[in-house]
């Protein structure tokens, strides 16, 4: 079966080779058995479930988080003509209906659905109707309560797919796992360590940066004034943020787009889409941009102010060089920015338990603005992945060009938050 993948990904993907980590996950799945897939954003995880997908008999069921994330995928497979939908809020009853029961025809390989589907009894109905050849679950880390981006929904489809009269073989992919929440998803979906599949976090062409003690608006115009041909990802940590920043670089002539929570929906669409097209080199955004979005030429990733933990700092930053070509992860640190962070896990409706996890993955994002080592080094070292790794050699630390400063006054509020 594994001569198909191979077959498959040159015919329906035009790739000639898998890279690393694919070809074992395909082969677990293809075996049957349940499988965790941890690879860093660009690695190529979706092919992991698309292939066993279009070997194996019957219908794949893929969760998925986000409903412009199904939209993305289900476009580009439609596009090499593989069967394939979603069933999702933004349909109509009955475009839902009409989808439900080509899927229990049989007319899709794939079938990307959002968790809150799996809460109406109906869904489940129809469920027991259909083949099954898999079930996915992209961006896992969704399902833990240690994740960074937990959704309770996400969790309790897990119960719902235990009583399904079939049990295919469930494969659940991430790449932003610390090893707690490894755990919490090969308890919850019973995943053996064996069929546990880890590619490296290392990203070795991200030129990581840290950046302090200087006025970050004059820093962000020195740098896009020497990257204007570059496409390149603000982000910022709070909508006025990023209007304030778009209106300041458009007034300069530069091609610029902008993202968050607060444009509707429209305007996101076509932000992104001016971005991913290279009509625009430039998109200023909140972390409400980005998620699943597969554009390989971003040539750099400015954090204008400090990201709430390490996970989100490097899935953001990992946005840059999804190709593989050299590019800038820069974080812009100013002592300041703490303070908003604080402020929004006092404000998060997070049990007492869960701020003061936050609490501590706050800290370690602001060890990471003060560490004298390696920082590509001390990601890895966070995500419990440092085997056979010693220095990047690139970053701010390793080249020793960031500003130091005297850091009595910060580590005095480190210690006080
Ligand atoms: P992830 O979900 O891990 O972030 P994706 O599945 O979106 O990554 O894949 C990222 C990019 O890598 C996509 O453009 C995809 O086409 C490409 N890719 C995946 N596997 C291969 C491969 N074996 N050879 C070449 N390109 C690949
Ligand atoms: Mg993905």
């Amino acid at each position: 079966m594994i001569n198909q993948a191979v077959h498959t990904l040159n015919h329906y993907y035009g790739f000639s080779s898998f890279r690393p980590g694919q070809e074992e996950a395909i082969h677990s799945i293809l075996n049957k058995n349940n499988t965790l897939m941890i690879m860093p954003t660009g690695g190529g995880k979706s092919l992991c479930y698309q292939i066993p997908s279009l070997v194996l008999d019957g219908t794949a069921i893929i969760i998925s988080p986000l409903i412009s994330l199904m939209n993305d995928q289900v476009e580009a497979l439609n596009a090499t003509d593989i069967p394939a939908t979603y069933i999702n809020s933004s349909l109509d009853g009955s475009e839902q209906q009409h989808r439900l029961n080509e899927m229990v025809n049989g007319n899709y390989k794939m079938v990307y659905v959002s968790p809150e589907r799996f809460e109406t009894p109906h869904f489940l109905n129809m469920l027991e109707k259909v083949d099954l050849s898999l079930i996915a679950f992209d961006e896992a880390h969704c399902i833990s309560q240690w994740g960074h981006d937990f959704r309770p929904s996400y969790r309790s489809v897990v119960p719902s797919i235990k009583q399904l009269s079939q049990q295919p073989p469930t494969i659940a992919l991430t790449a932003t796992a610390t090893q707690q929440v490894i755990h919490d998803i090969k308890n919850l979906l019973n995943i053996d360590s064996e069929h546990t599949v880890v590619t490296g976090f290392a990203r070795e062409n991200l030129k990581f940066k840290v950046i302090k003690g200087v006025n970050p608006n004059d820093y962000l115009n020195d740098f896009i004034s020497t990257h204007l041909n570059d496409s390149g990802i603000i982000y910022t940590a709070t909508r006025k943020t990023t209007d304030q920043i778009y209106e300041t670089l458009k007034e300069k002539g530069i091609e610029v787009a902008r993202y968050h929570a607060g444009m509707s929906k429209e305007q996101r669409q076509e932000a992104q889409a001016a971005f991913i097209s290279d009509d625009v080199q430039v998109m200023v955004a909140t972390n409400a941009f980005g998620m699943g979005i597969d554009k390989s030429n971003v040539r750099y990733v400015i954090h204008y102010a400090l990201p709430k933990n390490i996970e989100s700092y490097y899935q953001e930053a990992g946005r840059a060089g999804r190709d593989g070509v050299e590019s800038e992860c820069h974080l812009l640190f100013s002592p300041r920015d703490i303070q908003l962070q604080k402020f929004l896990i006092e404000q998060s409706e997070l049990e007492e338990e869960q701020k003061r996890d936050e609490y501590q993955k706050l800290q370690d994002m602001i060890a990471y603005c003060h560490t004298t080592h390696c920082l590509q080094g001390y990601i890895l070292d966070y995500f419990g992945d440092r085997q056979d790794f010693d220095q990047c050699g690139k970053c701010s630390n390793c080249l020793d060009d960031g500003h130091k400063e005297d850091m009595t006054k910060e580590a005095q509020m480190i210690l006080s938050c």
